[in-house]
């Protein structure tokens, strides 16, 4: 074959790439088209018969050279990309993803506005006790300035035997002291049922670790006009914390804020290892704001101080601790809680770390 043959051989190959090149754009038009018909109709767009059909049609007609092996390879890889072609942009970038929106998410509660840049606390007892047990840690926060207040009336004890919280009647007391004190307050809910209740009570929902994956919760969650602080699970990656989100954002409820606070490892010098470098990916990877809970990550309570200051460091939107006037006596969570005179201590050494517009 002389080298002009050749030539022109390659040339009919290139020729041909450009044809089956638009070929394949053409077919991708019309199963856009169709992808459309059928998202109208209410039909389900992958369909294992037409796509036999279509494969037993091609081996019909197949009179080589490809083998029929190859060729059904080659279109079911067409079949497949047509498919994605099908499938809306948001399929493929999360609604919580900054791809998806590249500004921060700003979550306003009680004049903060959490993910805006300042970093903030929220404080309070692992679990509402009494009126007077909240009232003192409420008086404590708002000495301090801060406007958040925590207390779980639902409590997921890791014992069946240990104390569940007050329920319905925690929350009345939060919303209480709330008025009183003019804090904002946010309460663990642990069943999709009481998410109706809570939103009378609360200005957060909290959903714990233990339930980061209950799907029907996050759904609940999602569909009230209502902010949620969402655990990262006790063993859930990144990947996992991000899509349990998205549960919530896929109702129509944005008003998120992730909250890291610590994971299952094989250490056992503390309650749980903080995983700190969560903080940076999650604000990459999403837009949301992101706090980090000192008490629960650690267990302990002279770590509470360094893991905050790191916490604020490395970008946090605010960190959560737990407070309580006597930990000695609390009913879940002693040894790990603050008194007061610990936590004034506490928040006066973070307070000039913080970032805070005036
Ligand atoms: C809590 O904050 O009260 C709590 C139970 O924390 P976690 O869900 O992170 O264990
Ligand atoms: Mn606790």
């Amino acid at each position: 074959m002389s080298n002009g043959e050749l030539e022109q051989l390659r040339n009919k190959a290139n020729d041909l790439n450009l044809q089956i090149l638009k070929l394949i754009n053409e077919r991708g038009r019309i199963v856009q088209e169709i992808g459309k018909t059928k998202d109208a109709q209410g039909v389900h767009r992958y369909d294992p018969v037409r796509e036999r059909t279509m494969l037993d049609n091609i081996i019909k007609n197949n009179d080589g050279p490809f083998e029929t092996s190859t060729l059904q390879h080659i279109f079911k890889e067409i079949f497949k990309a047509s498919l994605e072609l099908q499938e809306d942009d948001h399929r493929k970038a999360l609604l919580v993803s900054r791809k998806k929106k590249p500004e921060n998410t700003v979550v306003e509660v009680n004049g903060e506005r959490i993910g805006d840049g300042d970093q903030s606390f929220i404080v309070g007892p692992c679990a509402v006790e009494s009126y007077e047990q909240v009232a003192a840690v409420a008086q404590a926060a708002k000495n301090q300035g801060v406007k958040i207040l925590r207390g779980g009336a639902f409590k997921p004890r890791t014992s069946p035997y240990d104390f569940q919280g007050l329920g319905l009647e925690g929350l009345k007391i939060l919303s209480k002291v709330a008025k009183e004190y003019d804090l904002a307050v946010i309460s663990e809910i642990v069943n999709p049922a009481d998410i109706e209740t809570a939103i009378d009570y609360v200005d957060i929902i909290q959903i714990g670790a233990r339930n980061m994956q209950n799907f029907e919760l996050l759904k609940a969650a999602g569909a009230v006009n209502k902010p949620v602080l969402l655990k990262r699970g006790l063993a859930a990656t990144i990947q996992e914390f991000i899509n349990a989100a998205e549960y919530i954002i896929s109702q129509g409820n944005d008003n998120i804020i992730l909250c890291e606070r610590g994971i299952r490892t094989y250490e056992t010098a503390t309650r749980n290892t903080l995983d700190i470098s969560a903080v940076p990916i999650l604000k990459q990877e999403t837009h949301l704001p992101v706090f980090v809970d000192v008490t629960h990550s650690t267990g302990r309570k002279d770590l509470l101080l360094p893991t905050a200051k790191a916490a604020l460091a490395i970008g946090a939107d605010g960190v959560m601790a737990e407070v309580h006037p006597d930990p000695a006596v609390a009913l879940s969570d002693s040894a790990q809680q603050m008194n007061i005179p610990e936590f004034d201590q506490w928040i006066n050494a973070l307070k000039p770390l913080a970032a805070v517009k005036s």
